[in-house]
């Protein structure tokens, strides 16, 4: 069940609350405090709701239960222990279109109450639709340690200040920029410190001080290779701080999940031999929306730096005088390396790695073959899945051993990983065999071969030894394999 979240203003409106005991109790508790009027129905009552009798802030109807009730309220609470007459409250309810809560019945309820957190005007609500209400709670008191009781006190100065700043700043994006100083810096470090009005006069000298213009900026961000707890904490906040945000088709569904909701989003995919967005329109749109005033995140999969083009964008940003930060992400090389159980260096087996790219004919022309060819060294190879023939006969050709062992990494740290291990000398052959396609880190030499053993993430790697109809079930990785991955391993196998 999928439930719509809904906060209810219910101050002065009548609420019908049957049931009188200690869970009835705390459904009135959090009803008056939202400014209902509150009338209880049952026989008896808690000592604590006698006194709410007593003291006027609610009613008592003592007598049998009347479905007319029903036709003034707003809500109705059903929380009596039975069972038969909380099915009736939720079916006349029902009836009348009047929400009902079933306390411990999600199936009778048609609204039900969430975990909050309270910080007042500002509200936290949790639900797991009645699913896992432990779940629900321990993630309230998870964030109850987490948010500051000056939250509330920073809420309502934002809202004692709010007609001012939209006259100020009627720019919306600089509006934001502006929040997003006001609830990290000083004025909230004061409130923190239960200065509130220290806190206010900071507020106003910020506001004085806003230039209301602003220059738009650019921040080249790496995404990793997909795994979102792969991004780095700078990379998130920028994300989450971006009116625009340009990305490669290689950053994941999971990473741009985390970006600002309405930030806008444009993929400037590219792929190997099909280039949807050439480099000069990305170039174009990043001017464009900087001079714009806007924050732009240029998102590339892995680090920006390795074989990303960044330093092209960089240069042409700072030919432009557009100001620009770089965020360093995962590159490939390491992250496919990690979720295989590849070191990359090792004492008995390689001292050195290269990052390289096999990206066509022409780079492979270009490379430094003895050296590449050279023992005890491990070379992370990218974009090379096209290429891994042409690897293979310059490799050999130059002296590096048939038996280097290689691990090649298909969607690497992402749920559908595979990993295909082998020889040098049976290299696209075992490639082919899997028909491993893009995006698939190469990774070759001495320390290749530990996949087999340490490797920990997804499905074991498909080797030599397990011939590729005969996937063996997940091993103790993280993330256990869904059906649908193992049925599409299975139809490419
Ligand atoms: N800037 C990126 C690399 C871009 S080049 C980085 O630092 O990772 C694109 C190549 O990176 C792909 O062809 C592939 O070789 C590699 N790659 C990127 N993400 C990958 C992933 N999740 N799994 C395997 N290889 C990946």
């Amino acid at each position: 069940m999928k439930l719509y979240p809904l906060f209810a203003d219910l101050s002065r409106r009548a609420v019908l609350v049957v049931g009188g005991g200690a869970v009835a109790e705390r459904k009135v508790a959090a009803l008056l405090e939202a400014g209902a009027q509150v009338t209880v129905n049952a026989p008896e009552l808690t000592a604590t709701l006698r006194r709410w009798v007593a003291e006027r802030r609610i009613a008592h109807a003592d007598e049998a239960f009347r479905e007319s009730w029903l036709d003034r309220v707003w809500l109705v609470v059903a929380a009596t222990d039975d069972a038969e007459t909380n099915r009736l409250v939720a079916s006349l309810a029902g009836l009348r279109r009047i929400f009902v809560n079933v306390v411990d019945d999600a199936a009778l309820s048609s609204f039900h109450v969430p975990a909050v957190i309270d910080r007042a005007p500002l509200t936290i609500a949790i639900s797991s639709g009645g699913e896992a209400p432990m779940l629900a709670r321990l993630l309230r008191e998870r964030l109850e340690a987490l948010l500051d009781h000056s939250l509330g006190a920073l809420a309502a100065l934002a809202a004692r200040l709010r007609g001012r700043i939209r006259a100020q700043l009627p720019a919306p994006a600089a509006r934001r920029r502006f929040y997003e100083r006001l609830f990290a810096g000083e004025v909230a470090e004061l409130l923190r410190q239960n200065q509130p009005q220290a806190a206010q006069a900071a507020a106003e000298r910020a506001l004085a001080q806003e230039p209301g213009e602003r220059r738009g900026s650019v921040v080249l961000v790496g995404a990793g290779p997909g795994d979102p707890g792969l991004l780095t904490l700078r990379a998130l906040r920028a994300l989450n701080e971006a009116d625009v945000i340009l990305h490669d088709r290689l950053v994941s569904e999971a990473v741009l999940a985390l970006a600002r909701r309405d930030a806008e989003r444009i993929e400037v995919g590219k792929q190997a031999g099909n280039h949807h967005t050439t480099q000069e329109r990305i170039h174009a749109l990043l001017l464009e929306h900087a001079r714009a005033g806007k924050r732009v995140v240029r998102l590339k999969g892995g680090d920006p730096f390795v074989f990303g083009r960044g330093g092209e964008e960089l240069e042409y940003l700072r030919a432009h005088g557009i100001p620009y930060e770089v965020v360093p992400g995962i590159t490939a090389a390491l992250a496919c390396a990690a979720y295989a159980g590849v070191p990359l260096t090792h004492r008995d087996h390689a001292q050195s790695v290269r990052l390289v790219t096999a990206h066509c004919r022409d780079s492979l022309d270009t490379l430094d073959w003895p050296a590449l060819a050279q023992e005890r060294q491990t070379l992370a190879v990218y974009m090379g899945v096209g290429e891994l023939d042409g690897l293979r006969a310059r490799l050999l050709a130059h002296g590096r051993a048939p038996s280097t062992p290689f691990a090649l990494v298909e969607n690497g740290s992402r749920a559908g990983q595979r990993v295909v291990t082998g020889t040098l000398a049976e290299l696209p052959e075992r490639a082919a065999a899997h028909m491993v396609r893009s995006p698939a880190l190469l990774i070759l030499g001495e320390v290749a071969a530990l996949a087999e053993t340490l490797a920990w993430f997804g499905q074991p790697p498909l080797g030599a030894a397990a011939p590729a109809h005969e996937l063996s079930p997940p091993r103790r990785g993280r993330k256990p394999v869904s059906s649908p991955d193992v049925l599409a391993a299975l139809h490419r196998a």
